[in-house]
């Protein structure tokens, strides 16, 4: 029986696990469910799974889920040392970590200090502190296991998981971008996209911050960095190319001219249940593919009209902290478009204003990296009044 705690499990990512792990109750038991605003929900899964702790991240927030328990084998927690706590406690085997944004980077480093076996969504972690990040799962023999269903399609391509690509006579990645919601439009119309509009995707159903970033291409520029650092890849051997089905969720060229892919029905349930399972497979209550019902399409990405790509492509050159920059800067950028403080189309001029603005730090260190992610909240937030129109 594998012990799973599920950061973030409120959530579209932690729904959907915990839909997987309910299909298997004798392979998983929920060791941990932490959650951050929506406590009515956390109490309910707290409900069905029965796990032994449930974390939320405001001690208020404690008497509020307490009382709306049915069971007291729950035991509630709150804050920060207490999501590390069942990230990296000693019956715990798994960690989906699937909290959005830099607030999952502490649990997600905790789980893989405590040499976890680490299913990693919180793509913006790995992001913000690649090189660390990738010297803890080594130094502390964490396994780290991509759920971002692109880097859970290279994984499986790939010869033999995460190997060095030359070794396996790997010539490059093909990451696909299904260019979201906005693939087509005008730069006219994209500057008057709405936040509802923006977290429609037409393929996947998603948290709002992910579908925004899905809107702007952030994402797929968030994906390239990431991709660099599971693989150890460099910058020129990933290509990004748009595929609007999301049908192939990415693929892998060798040298003797063959390309593999990995294909589905765009259902986050595959790569977490592939992932949890792995090197075994589970059913994850995803319907079949019926090939004969999809015409595929590839083509370039359009990075004049999305500049966000180009944004992450020279943050990850620049390396140190601009990555983290980047983030938090795209971070504060989406949540003032949520909120309707200013438009689609001046998200990119926010993060590029801010990675011009901060000086760099070559040396990311933990410290370094948080610093970096405060500066830039800061810079971002002062940059909004001139970003409005
Ligand atoms: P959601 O917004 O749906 O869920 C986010 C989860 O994180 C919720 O459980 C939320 O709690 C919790 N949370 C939010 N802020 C905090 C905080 N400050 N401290 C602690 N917990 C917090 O996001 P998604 O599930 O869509 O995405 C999660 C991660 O997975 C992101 O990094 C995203 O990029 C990645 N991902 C998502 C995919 C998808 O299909 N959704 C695909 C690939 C990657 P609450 O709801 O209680 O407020
Ligand atoms: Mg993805």
């Amino acid at each position: 029986m594998q012990g799973i705690t599920v950061l973030g499990a409120t959530g579209s990512i932690g729904l959907s696990t915990l839909d997987v792990i309910g299909r298997h109750p004798d392979r998983y038991e929920v060791f941990a469910l932490t959650a951050h605003s929506r406590i009515d929900e956390l109490a309910a899964l707290c409900d069905r799974f029965n796990p032994r702790y449930a974390v939320v991240r405001c001690p208020d927030d404690i008497a509020r889920l307490q009382a709306r328990l049915t069971t007291r084998a729950t035991e509630v927690l709150a804050g920060q040392d207490a999501l590390e706590a069942v990230a990296s406690h000693s019956d715990c085997d798994t960690v989906m970590a699937a909290i959005v944004g830099a607030a999952g980077l502490l649990p997600t480093l905790a789980a893989v200090r405590a040499g976890k076996r680490v299913l990693l969504a919180n793509k913006e972690a790995l992001v913000m502190a690649g090189a660390l990040f990738m010297e803890a799962v080594r130094g502390h023999g964490a396994t780290l296991l991509p759920i971002d269903s692109e880097h859970n399609a290279i994984f499986q391509c790939l010869p033999s998981g995460m190997a060095g690509l030359e070794r396996g006579g790997v010539e490059k990645i093909l990451l696909t971008a299904s260019g979201g919601p906005f693939r087509t439009f005008t730069p006219a119309q994209l500057a008057d996209v709405t936040p509802d509009q923006a977290c429609k995707h037409p393929n996947w159903s998603m948290g709002r911050k992910i579908s925004v970033d899905s809107a702007t291409l952030m994402n797929k520029g968030l994906e390239f960095i990431e991709a660099c650092w599971l693989f150890d890849a460099r910058p020129d051997q990933i290509e990004i190319l748009v595929h609007p089905q999301s049908i192939i969720h990415s693929l892998v060229q060798y040298v003797d001219g063959s390309t593999l892919a990995q294909l589905g029905n765009p259902d986050m349930r595959t790569p977490i249940a592939h992932a949890l399972a792995w090197p075994e497979r589970i059913a994850a209550g995803v319907p079949r593919l019926d090939l004969t019902r999809h015409a595929l399409d590839f083509q370039a990405p359009d990075e004049a009209r999305f500049p966000c790509l180009r944004l992450a492509r020279q943050a990850m050159s620049a390396g140190g902290t601009a990555p983290a920059v980047l983030n938090a800067a795209n971070e504060v950028a989406v949540a003032a478009f949520l909120e309707g403080e200013i438009p689609f189309t001046a998200i990119p001029g926010v993060i590029d204003r801010v990675l011009t603005q901060l000086p760099m730090s070559q040396a990311a260190n933990l410290d370094t990296i948080l610093d970096a992610d405060r500066a830039a909240r800061e810079a971002a937030r002062a940059s909004l009044p001139l970003c409005r129109k």
